[in-house]
């Protein structure tokens, strides 16, 4: 039988109870596929080992981090793999340096290089379960790494590709892909076909479905791939594939992500822009022409990051939190003036403190307590929940 990736993320598998319903989804799979499963960590597992990290030291060095990150996955190689062999399934767990993952001599955020599938193919020939821990690799001089915060789904996608584009599922908490985060607005449209440019713009604007790197490396080798639910596989899911000529022009989604804003005073911030830039995950900037300000919108994970490196440059800044931005998502969203006249309309000028339109996209920076309101609005507008009818 032809192999298939099976990734679970972290939610898939936060429990005894959800690790054990992981193992009946694969077992039922093998009917039709010989499944090489890759798992994140359990729950918050990697959230905690990070926070334990750094009640031990302010400044770990990057590669104990590495070192200590990439065991959240190897439990759940473990456990899912003991899981299996109690219903009777012949499963081993590899760890990703054991499958030949390789990367740049980068740590934290590491990208893969190469992957040689060493024991994968060994184990599918002796009918086995290859359970693969996801995010991690081994670097070109023999050191763990990471790929990056939700880097799972890199390795279930690289894998697949690497198996010559097998057919690709990522499980996750929710069916598929939604017009709004379907946790928050249970109403929200779901798609059943969707293209990558859509989910990657998605995915990087805090759409919590999968990783950005990832589906923009499945685009690239047109690798198609499900996303669905490992608590309701039976609901099917979203096929994100190449699409493009079939997409009319409209709004398919809008994203929501807390944000900061540091206003930096004086001229001196402009020259170490760059500076911050390769620190912190900078959203969006502006400056006037006389230079007496830079604004800056900082995601709210980069807060305290972006808050020490000002702090170490000297600069006199001010922060303003409780902000959100909300990107309206689509295709020809960022040529359209009727789209762009129905979300001034909805949002009203005064409200807005940023904005900032791309080909795809219209991302605008708002009070968070109108975050809500905001986005339900522009969705009855634009039709993004789903019709009465079903
Ligand atoms: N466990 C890692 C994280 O939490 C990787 C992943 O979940 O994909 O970022
Ligand atoms: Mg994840």
């Amino acid at each position: 039988m032809k192999p298939c990736v099976l990734k679970f993320g972290g939610s898939s598998v936060a429990t005894p109870e959800r690790i054990k319903a992981v193992a009946e989804i694969i077992k039922d799979k093998r009917e039709t596929c010989d499944p090489v499963v890759v798992v994140s960590a359990m729950g918050k597992t990697t959230d905690e080992l990070l926070t334990l990290a750094y009640s031990i030291s302010q400044n770990p060095p990057p590669r104990e981090l590495d070192m200590l990150l990439s065991v959240g996955e190897r439990i759940s190689m473990a456990l899912l793999s003991m899981a299996l062999h109690d219903l009777g399934v012949e499963a081993v767990s590899f760890t990703g340096s054991q499958v030949g993952i390789i990367t740049e001599n980068k740590f934290n955020r590491a990208r893969v290089l190469e992957i040689k599938l060493y024991r994968i193919t060994e184990a599918l020939e002796e009918g086995k379960v290859p359970v693969v821990a996801g995010f991690q690799g081994v670097s070109l001089s023999k050191e763990i790494t990471t790929l990056g915060r939700g880097g799972s789904d890199l390795t279930a996608v690289a894998l697949a590709i690497s198996l010559g584009n097998v057919p690709c599922e990522i499980y996750t908490d929710v069916p598929g892909v939604f017009a709004l985060d379907p946790r928050r607005f249970p109403k929200a449209r779901r798609y059943r076909r969707l293209d990558y440019a859509v989910l990657s713009e998605m995915a990087s604007s805090g759409a919590k479905v999968m990783h950005a790197r990832a589906v923009n490396l499945a685009a690239k080798y047109e690798l198609p791939f499900l996303i669905l639910s490992s608590y309701e596989p039976d609901r099917g899911g979203t096929l994100v594939e190449k699409r493009e000529h079939l997409e009319s022009p409209g709004v398919k989604a809008i994203t929501t992500d807390s944000v900061v804003m540091y206003d930096v005073e004086g001229r001196e911030g402009v020259p170490l822009l760059a500076k911050v830039m390769g620190e912190v995950r900078v959203l969006n900037f502006s400056h006037d022409s006389t230079g007496r300000h830079l604004v800056l919108f900082v995601p709210e994970e980069e807060r305290d990051k972006a808050l020490k490196i000002l702090s170490d440059l000297n600069l006199r800044f001010s922060i303003r939190e409780g902000l959100s931005v909300i990107c309206v998502i689509g295709w020809g969203v960022g040529t359209s003036p009727e789209i762009h006249e129905t979300v001034f309309s909805v949002v009203g000028w005064e409200h807005i403190f940023m904005m900032s339109v791309s080909d795809m996209k219209m991302c605008l920076v708002v009070s968070r307590d109108r975050e809500e309101v905001i986005v339900d609005r522009l969705a009855k507008k634009f039709g993004l929940y789903e019709s009465p009818e079903g």
